[in-house]
């Protein structure tokens, strides 16, 4: 959170941007317009124009890197500049962001992929996401040479646009992760996977990892990620009105920071959406639901969608209240 936001800089830009008609959304830190750095399939405003003028950056084609700032920006569009006084202002910051922005280009690095031909393999237990659906996902593993074993590599797009990828293990053993993210910003951009889920529905379970969205999917319940409780924002509420989404349920593990996170998300989603939480026994998570669980979980929430909150007691004994 930034308190010493400069309103009279940030009117500037909003003033520089509806002299030439360039609409923008406005975010906390950052106005976001489309960017004119390349080309266009979806309706996303992907540069982060930040109110401090000091980093404007594209988390689609990555321009920006190496630190832009409002200047570059308007030079390419036309607008006004800023002076000379606020750029020096800037420095610092600038070369901060560089060495973010080499780090995150480093850690973006794929790895050498192939066909997905092996199973997903759960805790010994045998397939339970089949190759087949993988595919759908455009999963594909490699092996990795670390620790002696394949993974099931997954892309993750927002509008088609590929930004970025997590891995899936698939150990006989318990693991430690069920899946990781590759590192950068573009975690707090997209929600998983939004490009797979029909519009239609207008419906979406919103779950905190990766493999709970496909194990729910693959139960038919349309689910996304938000790809960990530390990368919620507000942006993933803007994704959900983009995409005309209308019923959110909030579908959060259920331990400790499961009921830390449900309240933010409750509050950051009620004003647009109509809003569900679902609570499961302690120390169940969505991924983790049999299918017989998930059924019931399925028709609660069909049944109980006026509620604001359905807390599940006992997934075995269909024990449940709701408010
Ligand atoms: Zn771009």
């Amino acid at each position: 959170m930034h308190n010493n936001q400069d309103y009279s800089l940030t009117s500037f830009f909003i003033d520089q941007l509806e002299s030439k008609q360039i609409s923008f959304l406005m975010k906390e830190n950052d106005i976001a317009v489309k960017c004119p750095f390349h080309e266009h399939r979806g309706r996303k405003y992907h540069l982060n124009i930040a109110k401090t003028g000091k980093k404007v950056h594209c988390w689609s084609c990555g321009w920006g890197k190496g630190g832009k700032t409002w200047n570059d920006y308007a030079e390419h569009m036309g607008l006004e500049l800023l002076s000379v006084e606020q750029i020096d202002k800037s420095k610092f910051d600038s070369l901060g962001y560089e060495l973010y922005s080499d780090l995150h280009s480093e850690e973006m690095q794929e790895p050498y992929t192939q066909p997905l031909e092996l199973d997903w393999l759960r805790y010994g237990n045998g397939p339970d996401l089949p190759k087949d659906f993988l595919l759908k996902f455009h999963a594909a593993q490699y092996y990795d040479d670390k620790a002696e074993t394949y993974r099931i590599y997954l892309p993750v797009y927002t509008d088609s646009e590929l930004l970025g990828w997590f891995v899936m293990w698939r150990d006989k053993e318990k693991p430690f992760r069920k899946s990781i993210n590759a590192k950068g910003p573009w975690v707090r951009n997209t929600l998983y996977p939004i490009d797979f889920i029909s519009p239609r529905t207008h419906t979406a379970f919103l779950v905190e990892g990766q493999y709970d969205a496909l194990r729910l999917i693959f139960g038919n319940v349309p689910a996304l990620s938000f790809l960990g409780v530390e990368n919620w924002n507000r942006q993933k509420v803007q994704l959900l009105r983009d995409y005309d989404f209308n019923k959110i349920y909030i579908l959060l593990d259920a331990d400790k920071e499961g009921y830390l996170h449900t309240p933010t998300m409750y509050n950051s989603l009620v004003d647009y959406f109509s809003v569900t939480v679902i609570e499961l026994p302690e120390n169940r998570d969505p991924g983790s639901l049999l299918k017989t669980e998930l059924n019931f979980v399925k028709k609660l929430a069909i049944q109980y969608k006026k509620e604001h909150f359905i807390k599940i007691k006992n997934l075995e004994k269909k024990v449940f209240t709701v408010e």
